[in-house]
């Protein structure tokens, strides 16, 4: 008997406007009819391994059909199937009031705006595409008859009884003309591979073809044929779903090419398993990342019981582990709303202190065991520690213990044993640890030698975040500073209280510091005349530590709001008092063979640190020819 109803909705049409709202995303009626079709056979294998379904089980892959020429797509299943009545309670109570629901709560809201994302509108979202869909079903139940159901679109059904011997569900999708993209394979393909890569049960897609061998011609080369085979999108048991135990590090490796076909292999990676209080699996992996922030974002994706539903997972893993790869799967985690309600959900912050905790205990744990790899890959994993530590401090007070600073010899050391190893050498008069580094071996090397020889060590903190981690470790360490090897002279980068006596007389240094001044002729130089150690340079220019993490800051986007742009960098010329030159500028007769050494002198200075460019180069070239010739 035919029977005729009306959905029960009290929008008089909804189907444009919830088009409407759904533009952006509207191939997800393949993941919604797909999971449906999944979810279906999961159903009927359990009901058969409780023994509540006894038929034949069969074959139980979902098929997706497309038929150009009918302009249909079908979603064919082997699961639980509905008799009639089901359909009434299911698909047009049920569906239709989550649609209905829906709507309610976004038609206010502007059409620009990005709610819809992910949204999961279930059954109900194959209107999207299709202007009549019919369902053909067969439940499960023994001696049930096939039901029909049609709908076009507008709040009509029809329901009669059909013909149908094979137990389950054909969904059947009359394609809207404006939706005709979507009856191309290669579109279809495309939205399977996105969504259904990983489901639990064998996804269909026609066939395809393949290469296979063919015995050998007759010169021994081996001929090949192509035979038709079925194209099968998923697979059904992904690696997060099966125990660590059970796995080897091959598995690992292999399955990140699966995700990442062209990258290069992870340097290690963490299996996520939880089950209370919410329930969470999935595998992290860290990446190479090196500098090259940017490239390496946004790549993990997360799924609800292997659906795939994005790969923006912003607000449910912790900004600084966006940079980690891999997949979390989550049926917990509510993909049904907004933005900013996920946010505020207190299970998505849960997951987020989880994976905070599971990555800090991860790394603790390499660098116990296995603290030589640690250290080689600490290049890769360095930064992410860094960037952990500055911005969470639940994962600081873990990190602390193994984040490891470098310096230009190589050598790691943790900052507790960094600590010790400069105590005794490094503490200048106030009892304030001084811990020195370069940002660029290469241009700073002067400074790096000179302070090596009072056994001075150094760090290598040329990373992009290292200015701001130094920052950091200076509000959290103990009377400790950091100062970079070029921001003083050696007396004063670790300055400890002794006095070197001069061998000039004040008045001579009153002299000295005029001829100088003379010389540079330069507003943003301040120079002064010191007694230093005999085997420093004759000038020594410096750029005091303050000034030079302004400029650092402004650079990568932090520092004063009031600093527009770079400051003049304001240079700290020293004149050493007790350098035999000095004595030579003092001896020389005349104000101009003074000036020449003086000037000679300086641009030695600006020499060693690569400050000394064009015409000022020239000269200095000119002049070194000449003062040798004499
Ligand atoms: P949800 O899947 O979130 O429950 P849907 O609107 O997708 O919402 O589907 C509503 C109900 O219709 C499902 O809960 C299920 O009972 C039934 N249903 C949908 N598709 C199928 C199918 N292929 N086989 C059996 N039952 C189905």
């Amino acid at each position: 008997m035919k029977e005729k109803g009306t959905i029960s909705i009290h929008t008089e049409n909804i189907f444009p406007i919830i088009k409407k709202f759904l533009y952006s995303d509207h191939e997800i009626f393949l993941r919604e009819l797909v999971s449906n079709a999944v979810d279906a056979t999961q159903k009927v294998k359990r009901l058969a391994s409780l023994g509540e379904f006894q038929g034949e089980l069969g074959e139980t892959t979902v098929d997706i059909t497309v038929n150009k020429k009918k302009k249909t797509i079908t979603v064919t299943d082997r699961g639980i199937g509905m008799t009639a009545d089901e359909i009434k309670k299911y698909i047009n109570q049920i569906a239709f009031s989550g649609a209905t629901e829906f709507l309610e709560q976004y038609k206010d809201k502007g059409e620009d705006q990005q709610i819809i994302g992910h949204f999961g509108l279930g059954f109900y979202s194959a209107f999207m595409v299709a202007k009549k869909v019919e369902i053909i079903t067969l439940s499960h139940k023994e001696g049930a008859e096939a039901a029909k159901w049609v709908c076009d679109g507008e709040t009509e059904f029809e329901i009669s009884p059909t013909k149908k011997k094979e137990r389950g569900t054909e969904i059947i999708l009359h394609i809207a003309d404006d939706s005709e993209e979507f009856l191309e394979d290669s579109r279809i393909q495309g939205i399977l591979d996105k969504y259904s890569k990983f489901l639990p049960v064998q996804i269909r897609f026609g066939q395809k073809d393949k290469s296979v061998e063919d015995g050998e011609d007759k010169d021994g080369n081996k001929k090949w044929k192509t035979i038709k085979v079925d194209n099968i999108i998923n697979n059904t048991t992904p690696l997060w779903t099966k125990s660590p135990t059970d796995l080897k590090d091959e598995d690992y490796l292999a399955f990140y090419k699966e995700l990442y076909p062209f990258s290069e292999d992870p340097l290690f990676w963490i299996h996520l398993n939880v089950d209370y209080p919410f329930n969470l699996t999935g595998i992290l992996y860290f990446p190479k990342v090196k500098n090259d922030f940017e490239l390496q974002k946004n790549k993990i994706q997360l799924y609800s019981r292997q659906v795939f539903i994005t790969d923006e997972v912003k607000d449910i893993v912790p900004e600084f582990l966006m940079l980690l790869h891999g997949v979390i799967d989550s049926p917990d985690i509510p993909l049904n709303v907004s933005r900013s309600y996920l946010q505020s959900d207190s299970n998505v912050k849960k997951i987020n202190t989880y994976i905070t905790k599971k990555v800090a205990d991860k790394l603790g744990e390499l660098f116990k065991k296995e603290r030589d790899s640690y250290q080689q890959k600490w290049a890769d994993i360095g930064m992410f520690i860094k960037y952990g530590m500055i911005s969470e401090e639940k994962f600081y007070e873990k990190a602390k213990d193994y984040a490891l600073v470098e310096n230009t010899k190589g050598e790691f050391y943790t900052l507790d044993e960094y600590k010790d190893k400069v105590k005794d050498n490094q503490t200048d008069k106030d009892k304030t640890a001084v811990w020195l580094y370069t940002s660029d071996a290469d241009k700073e090397h002067g400074f790096i030698e000179a302070a090596q020889s009072r056994s001075y060590d150094v760090l290598k903190m040329d990373g992009v975040l290292d200015s701001h981690f130094i920052n950091h470790m200076e509000q959290k360490l103990e009377k400790t500073t950091f100062k970079r090897v070029d921001a003083d002279i050696l007396d004063k980068l670790i300055d400890k209280g002794e006095t070197k006596e001069s061998v000039l007389s004040d008045k001579e240094k009153e002299d000295v510091k005029g001829v100088f001044d003379t010389a540079i002729n330069d507003k943003n130089a301040s120079v002064s005349v010191e007694s230093l150690s005999p085997d420093e340079l004759p000038v020594v220019i410096t750029l005091p530590e303050f000034m030079r993490r302004m400029n650092d800051m402004a650079k990568t986007g932090g520092g004063s709001p009031f600093m527009m742009g770079n400051m003049p960098e304001m240079l700290t010329v020293t004149v050493n008092a007790n350098h035999k030159m000095i004595q030579s500028i003092i001896n020389a007769e005349g104000e101009e063979d003074k000036t020449k050494l003086a000037s000679q002198a300086y641009d030695l200075a600006l020499l060693s640190q690569n400050m000394l460019k064009g015409a000022k180069l020239t000269n200095f070239i000119k002049r070194s020819v000449e003062l040798n010739s004499n």
